[in-house]
């Protein structure tokens, strides 16, 4: 029996499920992206990322993935040769460093067991030891997607401080933005990455970077060969909200309604239900009597929970069952940890109902794949929603670590 009515349940940790809001704008005519029309979605739209990458600085959207924009960050910024240091937090921070590898870059890796944040304190070491600034860049993931671990990117930045180094701090959100709250300026990053089908709530397509002037003056100088990705053309008529090719135009208009719905709940609203709905999860995991993914309950990722299989039971063959079962994807485990977590995705268009039938189908999953496990998690996750309602918890905040 398989489910074929209702709707596919996509909760992996990006793409997140596109609210009707949003497909309704995508599915508007085509317009000509030389014309009046256009300047003004354009305009807009970029007035939107700044808000968002809270910066007041220049900001560009490409038409690709979030690997796209991973790119544009190291062409635009570093040369052949260059040395950057690397926390591998996990599979994307890996990606990325083998992506600045491939560019001729050196990388330098700060080793991580995938279940911890990057270390503010270890990164310090590094930059003190290099007395001649061969460092050119730390390269982070704030929200490691493969481990469900945030990385707190304000105390990088004060331990780059502390150790007096001029590199660029290059910043991947991809998986944060619009889930948990960005701050390009006060962080002082010189690129922040991020793309369109996570947090975002939009079909995959669109790469977004907010750039400081620190990074443009790199950009000037460096020595790396582009021609896609320049800022320098991506950047010389933005600020008549138009592009230097034909832009992703219809995804665009979404991208225009998504910052209309993040607006009208409030930022700050949304990293709230973000941190409510991980907290609720988290509940659930531990009544199954489950390991969470994550050892640090400071570094726990609002936007997705990575879940440990019990020894003997594959992760990929448990979310199969689940997918043959009641139609829902859940996200798989990575490169090293493959078939050893599961990843559930909380993120984007995702509210409290939209959970429990997640996590009821987690629950019945595990009886089916004869996962064993203790209590209901979707009871526990129940009490724990129906708490935050009653403001048992004063504080959502508080409550999103327990
Ligand atoms: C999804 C993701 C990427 C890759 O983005 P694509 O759009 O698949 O190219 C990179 N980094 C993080 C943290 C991600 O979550």
């Amino acid at each position: 029996m398989s489910a074929t009515s209702g709707r596919h349940f996509l909760q992996i940790p990006g793409p997140s499920p596109v609210p009707e809001r949003i497909l309704h704008a995508i599915a508007r005519p085509v317009i000509d992206h030389r014309g009046p029309e256009f300047g003004r979605l354009g305009r807009e739209v970029l007035a939107g990322c700044q808000t968002v990458f809270n910066t007041t600085g220049a900001v560009a959207i490409y038409p690709s993935s979030g690997t796209g924009a991973w790119e544009a960050a190291i062409v635009n910024t570093l040369s052949p040769g260059d040395t950057v240091l690397v926390p591998e937090t996990g599979h994307f921070a890996s990606l990325w460093r083998q992506m600045a590898q491939r560019w001729g870059v050196e990388t330098e890796i700060i080793e991580n067991d995938w279940r911890h944040a990057a270390d503010a304190a270890a990164i310090e070491a590094k930059l003190n030891e290099d007395r001649q600034h061969r460092i050119k860049a730390v390269m982070v993931v704030h929200n490691e997607t493969s481990t469900g671990v945030t990385s707190n990117i304000a105390d990088i930045r004060r331990a780059i401080d502390r150790a007096r180094h001029p590199c660029l701090l290059l910043v991947d959100t991809i998986s944060s933005l619009g889930s948990i709250d960005v701050q390009h300026d006060e962080w002082r990053a010189d690129v922040t990455v991020a793309c369109s089908q996570k947090g975002l709530m939009l079909p995959p397509g669109l790469g977004l970077m907010a750039i400081s002037e620190k990074a443009l003056a790199a950009s000037k100088t460096n020595r790396m060969p582009r021609s896609y990705w320049d800022w320098s053309e991506m950047l010389k008529l933005s600020h008549q909200g138009f592009f230097p090719y034909t832009p992703a135009s219809n995804l665009l208009q979404g991208l225009r309604e998504s910052f209309a719905m993040l607006f009208e709940e409030g930022l700050d609203n949304v990293f709230r239900r973000h941190e409510m709905l991980a907290a609720a999860t988290r509940s659930a995991v531990r009544a199954w009597g489950l390991e969470i993914n994550c050892v640090d309950p400071r570094a726990y990722s609002p936007v997705l929970t990575g879940v440990i299989m019990p020894a003997g039971h594959n992760a990929d063959r448990f979310r199969e069952v689940v997918l043959n079962e009641f139609d829902m994807s859940l996200g798989t485990g990575l490169s090293k940890v493959a078939g050893k977590i599961f990843r559930i995705g909380h993120l984007g268009s995702c509210n409290e109902l939209t959970l429990m039938g997640t996590l009821a189908g987690v629950e019945m999953g595990l009886s089916l794949a004869d996962v064993p496990h203790r209590a209901s998690g979707v009871a526990a996750a129940r009490d724990h929603l129906i708490n935050v309602r009653k403001g048992a918890a004063r504080d959502n905040i508080l409550v999103a670590n327990i």
